[in-house]
C-alpha cells in the first residue's frame, strides 16, 4: 500500500505516487567550506498527484524559514530574466492603463528586478520578499519592500494601510507557498473589484513532457497544470480568465485571474483545459511514464560520466542552480567526480554544492581550466550560456545537456 497524503488544495486523501527522488539536501543550501563538518540535513523528495483535483505536489515540505532565511538566488544575475521582466511590465502598463494613481504588488519581489521597472514608469508599487538580505538589496534599489511571507493575514494588513491593488504579480512564487488556499485568499483580499492577479509558474505539462524532474525541489511544493487551478481559484471567488504559454524556465504558464464575473473567460482557458483533458491529466496513466523516463536520464548520465572517466577525460559542470542540485543528488556518487561547477553569481562562488560538495568557481574558470566536458545544469538558459562561453567551446570544450535526452552542444 503506498503512503497516503492529503491534498493541500481540496483536502482529499486520494493520493497517487508520481516520482521519488530520494533523500535530498536543500537545493539552494550551498555550503561554505567551514560548514563542511556540520550535519547537512536531508529530506524526502517525492511528488504525488491528488486523485480528486489532480494537483501535483511534494509529499514532505520543509519549514519556509529554513528555506528562505539566507536565500542566495538573485534574479538580477540572469540577462534573460531581466529582459523578460522588462517586457512583462510594459505589457501590464499598456493593458491595465496603469499610472500614478494605480497600485501594483509583487509577491516574492526578490531584489526588485521587476518592480524597479514600475518605479521608473512612475507607477506606485510594493514588493513582498521574505528573505531579509534580498529585501535589503531591493530597498537599496529604490523598491519599497515588506520583508514578510504573503498570505491572507499579511494581505488584510496591507489592505488596511494602502488599499487594494490594480495588479498583483507573482512570478515563480505560487508553487512555493504550501498553504495554497491561504495564498490565493490573500490575493483575492487585496485585489480591487476590476483588478487582475497575474501568476507565472513552471507548467506541469512541460515538466512531464520534457522530463524536467530536476525542477522538483523542496521549495517547489506544487507542479501546476491548469485543471486543478480552476477549483482552487473559484474557492476564493476568483475566475481564471486567461492563460499564456511562455518559454521561460523550460516552459511556463502565465495565469490571469479576476474577481468572479469581472472578465469574460477567454478561449485560451477553455483550449488549455481541453488540451490537458486530451493528454489525460485527470487520469493515472498520464503520470506513470514520468519516473521511468527520469530513471533513463539518470542511467545515461552515470554511463556518460563513467565513460569519460575511463577515457581519462575531465568533466566539470556549469550553473550551481537548485535544479542542478536535484539532478546531481539524484545521480548520486557518480556526480561527485565533477571537477567544479562554474557559475556567474559571486554569492555562490567559493561555496560547495549541496550534498556532493563540488566546489563552485567563477564562470571564467570554465575557459581557463578547460575541462573536456561541462555538464549544463541550467539548461533553461542554454542559448545564453552557449553564447557567453563561446571561448570555451572554440578551444574544444563541449557542453553536455542532460535533458530530456543527453546531448552534446
Ligand atoms: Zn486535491
Amino acid at each position: 500500500m503506498p503512503e497516503t497524503h492529503r491534498c493541500r488544495s481540496c483536502g482529499s486523501t486520494h493520493s497517487l505516487p508520481v516520482i521519488d527522488l530520494g533523500l535530498q539536501p536543500l537545493a539552494n543550501n550551498l555550503l561554505r567550506p567551514e560548514d563542511l563538518g556540520k550535519p547537512e540535513p536531508r529530506f524526502p523528495l517525492a511528488v504525488f498527484v491528488c486523485g480528486e483535483c489532480w494537483l501535483m505536489q511534494i509529499t514532505d515540505t520543509v519549514p519556509p524559514v529554513d528555506l528562505f532565511s539566507d536565500y542566495i538566488y538573485f534574479s538580477s544575475f540572469s540577462d534573460a530574466m531581466l529582459r523578460h521582466a522588462h517586457a512583462a511590465v510594459e505589457e501590464h502598463i499598456a493593458e491595465k492603463k496603469l499610472g500614478k494613481d494605480s497600485f501594483v504588488i509583487e509577491i516574492a519581489s526578490n531584489d526588485g528586478y521587476l518592480l524597479k521597472n514600475f518605479v521608473e514608469a512612475g507607477v506606485p508599487c510594493l514588493g513582498f520578499e521574505p528573505a531579509a538580505n534580498i529585501a535589503q538589496v531591493a530597498r537599496q534599489n529604490g523598491v519599497e519592500t515588506h520583508c514578510e511571507f504573503f498570505g491572507r493575514a499579511t494581505a488584510a494588513s496591507l489592505r488596511e494601510q494602502k488599499g487594494q491593488a490594480d495588479l498583483i504579480l507573482g512570478n515563480n512564487v505560487f508553487a512555493h507557498a504550501p498553504d495554497t488556499n491561504d495564498f490565493v485568499a490573500g490575493a483575492s483580499e487585496l485585489l480591487k473589484p476590476d483588478g487582475w492577479v497575474v501568476f507565472e509558474f513552471p507548467y506541469g505539462i512541460e515538466m512531464i513532457d520534457k522530463v524536467e524532474f530536476d525542477t522538483i525541489y523542496h521549495e517547489h511544493v506544487f507542479y501546476f497544470t491548469l485543471t486543478p487551478l480552476i477549483p482552487l481559484f473559484a474557492r476564493h471567488d476568483l475566475d481564471v480568465f486567461h492563460v499564456e504559454h511562455l518559454p521561460i524556465h523550460g516552459g511556463s504558464l502565465r495565469l490571469f485571474a479576476c474577481h468572479r464575473g469581472a472578465e469574460t473567460i477567454r478561449a485560451s482557458v477553455t483550449t488549455a483545459l481541453e488540451e490537458e483533458a486530451a493528454r489525460g491529466v485527470s487520469s493515472t496513466g498520464y503520470y506513470h511514464q514520468f519516473s521511468q523516463r527520469a530513471e533513463k536520464v539518470k542511467a545515461d548520465l552515470i554511463a556518460f560520466l563513467a565513460e569519460q572517466k575511463t577515457a581519462g577525460k575531465r568533466v566539470a559542470a556549469y550553473g550551481a542552480s537548485a535544479k542542478g542540485s536535484t539532478l546531481l543528488n539524484y545521480v548520486g556518487d557518480a556526480a561527485a567526480s565533477l571537477e567544479f561547477i562554474a557559475d556567474r553569481s559571486t554569492y555562490k562562488q567559493g561555496r560547495l554544492s549541496p550534498g556532493l560538495h563540488v566546489p563552485v568557481v567563477p564562470a571564467e574558470e570554465l575557459a581557463a581550466r578547460a575541462p573536456d566536458y561541462a555538464l549544463l545544469l541550467v539548461w533553461n538558459f542554454v542559448e545564453e550560456v552557449l553564447a557567453q562561453q563561446q571561448c570555451y567551446r572554440d578551444a574544444g570544450g563541449k557542453f553536455a545537456v542532460p535533458l530530456p535526452v543527453l546531448r552534446l552542444a
